[in-house]
């Protein structure tokens, strides 16, 4: 019990020690006094450690109970050899960060079957970790994660590090989350975990609805997790924690009849509060009195902004406050999908390789250019065909061009539009491979190689209007006499000759 004490003691005096000295600064700066530090209330903390032991105790017998059946537990409960058990839980974690469980799961199995150790990650290419990864997005995590393997083969013999801070110290790609996680679930050290879910489960469980991004109520929860965490079972507990937030304490409609610690839960009490003092109020039996509960910390670093006050009909959800979130930028990007017949008559494509650096590294793509926004189709068209000319060093005209329809990929931070153009050749064509690498594809060979979801998108749109103009497939609802591929296209199924493709450029 004193352990515990001592443990959130520590956690609050880290806090004050950094706030109260970036404050002392900049007080002295201006030549005035040194304001106090406005703490938090009891209300937004753990400090009864009788309460601490009961939570823990009531959060890993739910866990125990209930927890999801995920191949990464298993081999972390299972693999005795150390390394292979950090790297097995290291996989994971990278793999679930920004992407669904059950997205994950065949994901994973196929990568630990293909490199079941850190030495068999560290040999493969690049090019075959983007085909394992194609589909899973934000394709940097899978080229940083073989970039460490490869560290700790060369330069740390093949071990990995031994606690959370060498691991965010020494590996390249891994934070603080991951480190936390890695440490906690391998090694059984004692550190907590922040992650979207467990954010979400302290906010509520705390009444916290200060902004949870913002870098000092991120070092607070970083506090909680740590004082929070079992010391017997450091893994479990931090696994539990974000199970209860991805199966329970969910987003929009939290389950917290069905919650193990919602006894602990201070933003179920206060909905209890505020629903019992609306039916006194309406009832007139009795004045509403102060709720010696809430926080009334003037300037609490952990309360809502007093111009977001409590939403009744939110209830638990008013925790925590959502961060304005930034817009995604909006681009337009035009893309070609050169098309011929291969052995056999079926369709082989085009795809050429992204830069090995930026968005989607070094994945293929069908040949594409970033359009401005406001260009008019026709005008688009043009500057494709150009690109296209100079590319291949062959006459490609806007007339050549057979728009398909568009098809909108959101990326983290990109509303992406693809503006899709289709050009029957019926000969080879390479792309000047001092611009890019380009190969040709049969369709298994496209899905098989490392292309974004968006590519995959683009293809089908492709397909689909294929399908329509043989009068094949669900969307074949043409109107007789209606033109398949609008301004500029080409009868259906005409393609064009090689020859014609590949005549003598008009211009350089
Ligand atoms: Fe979340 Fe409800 Fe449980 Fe509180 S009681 S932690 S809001 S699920
Ligand atoms: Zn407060």
């Amino acid at each position: 019990m004193s352990q515990l004490r001592a443990a959130a003691a520590r956690g609050l005096r880290r806090s004050r020690g950094s706030a109260g000295k970036s404050r002392k600064g900049a007080a002295a700066r201006r030549g005035g006094p040194v304001p106090a530090p406005a703490e938090p209330s009891a209300q937004h903390l753990f400090s009864d450690a009788a309460e601490i032991e009961a939570l823990r105790r009531n959060l890993l017998a739910w866990y125990d109970k209930c927890k999801r059946d995920l191949p990464w537990r298993t081999l972390a409960a299972s693999e005795l050899d150390v390394d292979r058990r950090a790297y097995a839980v290291w996989v994971s974690e990278i793999m679930l960060q920004q992407t669904q469980v059950a997205t994950v799961i065949d994901y994973y199995n196929r990568w630990m079957q293909k490199w079941p150790t850190l030495q068999a990650l560290a040999e493969a290419s690049l090019e075959e970790v983007n085909e394992l990864w194609a589909g899973l997005g934000y394709y940097s995590r899978g080229k940083r994660l073989q970039e460490a393997a490869k560290k700790v083969v060369s330069q740390l013999a093949g071990r990995m590090p031994r606690t959370a801070e060498d691991l965010q110290k020494l590996l390249p790609g891994v934070g603080r989350y991951t480190a936390g996680a890695i440490a906690s679930i391998s090694y059984g050290q004692a550190t907590g975990v922040v992650d979207g879910n467990v954010i979400r489960v302290l906010c509520r469980l705390r009444c916290i609805g200060a902004d949870s991004s913002s870098p000092a109520v991120v070092d607070r929860l970083w506090d909680m997790a740590n004082a929070l965490v079992d010391r017997s079972r450091p893994g479990d507990f931090n696994q539990a924690l974000m199970e209860l937030g991805a199966t329970v304490c969910v987003p929009k409609a939290p389950l917290c009849e069905e919650c193990p610690v919602k006894q602990h839960c201070r933003a179920r009490r206060r909905v209890e509060k505020e629903l019992s003092f609306a039916s006194q109020k309406l009832l007139g039996t009795c004045p509403p009195v102060p709720d010696v509960e809430d926080c009334g910390v003037g300037g609490c670093p952990l309360c809502p902004p007093a111009i977001e006050p409590w939403d009744s009909s939110l209830g638990v959800t008013n925790f925590p406050r959502k961060a304005v979130k930034k817009q995604p930028r909006v681009e337009r990007t035009a893309t070609c999908v050169l098309e011929r017949r291969g052995r056999c008559g079926a369709p082989e494509y085009l795809i050429v390789q992204r830069p090995s650096s930026g968005l989607l590294a070094g994945l293929w793509e069908f040949p594409s250019l970033p359009l401005a926004l406001d260009l008019q189709e026709e005008k688009q068209r043009e500057v494709l065909a150009d690109h296209l000319q100079a590319w291949t060093g062959r006459s490609v005209t806007a007339g050549d061009l057979r728009y398909v329809g568009e098809v909108i990929h959101i990326f983290s931070h990109i509303h992406q539009t693809y503006v899709i153009y289709s050009l029957p050749v019926d000969g080879d064509v390479t792309l000047d491979s001092a611009l890019s690498t380009s190969r040709w594809v049969t369709e298994e060979q496209f899905h098989a190689s490392a292309v974004s979801t968006a590519m995959k998108k683009v293809l089908k749109a492709c397909e689909k209007q294929r399908g329509e103009q043989n009068g094949f497939g669900k969307g074949s609802k043409r109107k007789r006499g209606a033109k398949p591929g609008g301004a500029g296209s080409r009868p259906t199924g005409t393609q064009l000759s090689l020859h014609a493709f590949l005549q003598t450029p008009t211009r350089q």
